[in-house]
């Protein structure tokens, strides 16, 4: 795994957004991608990227643009001004497999016999290393480390021997697998590709007459963009002039198999997003609303450890009728030149992006809400922040179940041994963060939580994978 990891406060990384856009007028699309992009920036910071082509231009002219760092550092007005074209691709990047380099930066473009493809990626492929090999073996040079270069060597060996983009896309889909949201140009169609297990969102929208893919509605609100519909799980939707959407549902499983990333509800997607019928707002007030109900406590105040925990305190304090408060600022000016790489400066970058609001928290009881204990060094500094600023008594509750296994599919849950709750119990856990009472959200309260009918995956809690974890570890695999 990348060592120079983008490490915020937080503690779980995702590994992408994607966007996409099509303007059947002929109008120009960079502009919006890059506020689209810029909307997605919670899902990944380390580097991002846009490439367009111009369909009414030479037939596989791209024009791409990629740096490391935030979408509104990475690109300046005259970027901007460069990137002409009316369809286009854009990607923001937190490195789980592959180093976080420029070379690994998206969208990816392929020049290859029949044109070219520009292919944003947000997933894991388990079979990444196997089928990197097969094609090594067969003569492909990589120039990134990075899984989904594979998936675009095998759509464009695909395109060889058949009729069309989308087919080979299906073609490629039947040989990766792990999760994926893919937003591919061709010279003259946008794809949109979800894996047959939906771990990763995928919506349509529409602002006039352009189409519009992005991993989160809070995307295309930005750009004034109304939201269609999701992609569902398996579907590969086919956007062009010719024919609007076209939809091919070939690859889609049973709903029972869905498998959906549970994390982009706890904490990866913007509270303001919709996933696939379900508002991620809605969802974490209902944790916070359980975590009341099943673990009440006394407290004068309930807080939440921003930003994902804000939401699930309110829906905490809404049930129990404890006052909801704020108990923290967050620094929210500090850009990547201050992220530190290392475990060992972790803990000096939560006191820097938060400090306890000693008046709000003095001589309180308080009941402070987080999405999720990794390794339990925020946690610990956190609850020590607030007995600093006076608070009486800290009761922490999580809106998660505990870690117990690494994740596969895009999300940085780490090695079992470095999971807090590894051979341990809430007991343990709770005197090592030094809380004076620690609850987390049930497991059985997961499927609620989103509604009750949606599929989800909830592998980091019970090690059962839906799709056959690998059997090393194929984070970094590429790095060594
Ligand atoms: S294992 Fe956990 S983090 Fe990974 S996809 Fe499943 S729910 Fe999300």
């Amino acid at each position: 795994m990348s060592e120079n990891r983008c490490e915020s406060y937080k503690h779980l990384g995702e590994e992408c957004g994607v966007f996409g856009m099509y303007d059947f007028d002929g109008g120009n699309v960079a502009e919006s991608i890059y506020y689209g992009l810029v909307s997605l920036q919670h899902r990944g910071q380390e580097s991002c990227g846009i490439a367009v082509s111009d369909t009414a231009g030479p037939k596989g002219k791209v024009i791409s643009y990629k740096d490391m760092g935030l979408v509104n550092e990475a690109f300046t007005p005259e970027h901007l001004d460069n990137l002409v074209g009316d369809i286009g691709v854009g990607h923001v990047r937190y490195s789980t497999a592959g180093s976080s380099t420029r070379e690994n930066a998206q969208p990816l473009v392929l020049n290859y016999v029949k044109g070219t493809l520009g292919l944003a990626h947000n997933g894991n492929l388990v079979n990444a290393p196997e089928l990197r090999n097969e094609l090594a073996y067969t003569g492909a040079i990589f120039q990134t480390t990075i899984d989904s270069e594979v998936i675009a060597y095998l759509i464009a060996r695909e395109r060889l021997v058949t009729n069309s983009v989308e087919e080979a896309v299906g073609k490629a889909m039947q040989k990766i697998r792990g999760a994926y949201s893919l937003v591919i140009m061709s010279p003259r169609k946008l794809i949109g590709a979800r894996d047959p297990y939906g771990f990763k969102p995928l919506v349509i929208g529409r602002r006039e007459n352009c189409y519009i893919l992005a991993s989160e509605t809070c995307a295309l609100d930005t750009i004034g963009a109304t939201f269609i519909r999701d992609v569902e799980p398996g579907e590969i939707v086919t956007i062009s002039p010719e024919y609007g959407i076209r939809s091919d549902k070939s690859m889609c499983l049973p709903k029972e198999q869905h498998a959906r990333c549970i994390f982009e509800y706890i904490y990866f997607s913007r509270p303001d997003s919709m996933i696939d019928g379900i508002s991620v707002y809605d969802a974490r007030i209902a944790a916070g609303r359980f975590l009341a109900k099943d673990s009440p406590v006394d407290a004068d105040m309930v807080v939440g450890v921003p930003e994902s925990g804000n939401v699930a305190a309110l829906g905490y304090a809404l049930e129990s009728g404890i006052p909801y408060g704020q108990a923290f600022v967050k620094n929210s000016y500090i850009g990547r030149t201050f992220i530190k790489p290392r475990q060992k400066n972790r803990e000096s970058s939560v006191q820097v992006k938060l400090n306890a609001l000693k008046s709000a928290v003095a001589g309180k009881r308080i009941i402070m809400i987080d999405d999720s204990i990794v390794r339990g060094t925020t946690s610990d500094r956190i609850v020590r922040m607030l007995r600093d600023a006076g608070a009486k008594e800290v009761h922490m509750r999580v809106s998660s179940p505990p870690f117990l296994w690494p994740c596969y599919f895009g999300t940085d849950v780490p090695a079992k041994d470095q999971l807090i709750a590894y051979n341990r119990n809430v007991d343990d856990i709770c005197k090592i963060i030094g809380a004076d009472s620690l609850a987390y959200l049930g497991i059985e309260r997961l499927e609620e939580m989103v509604g009750g009918n949606l599929g989800i995956c909830k592998g980091c809690f019970t090690g059962k994978y839906p799709v056959d974890p690998p059997t090393g570890d194929i984070r970094g695999e590429f790095e060594r």
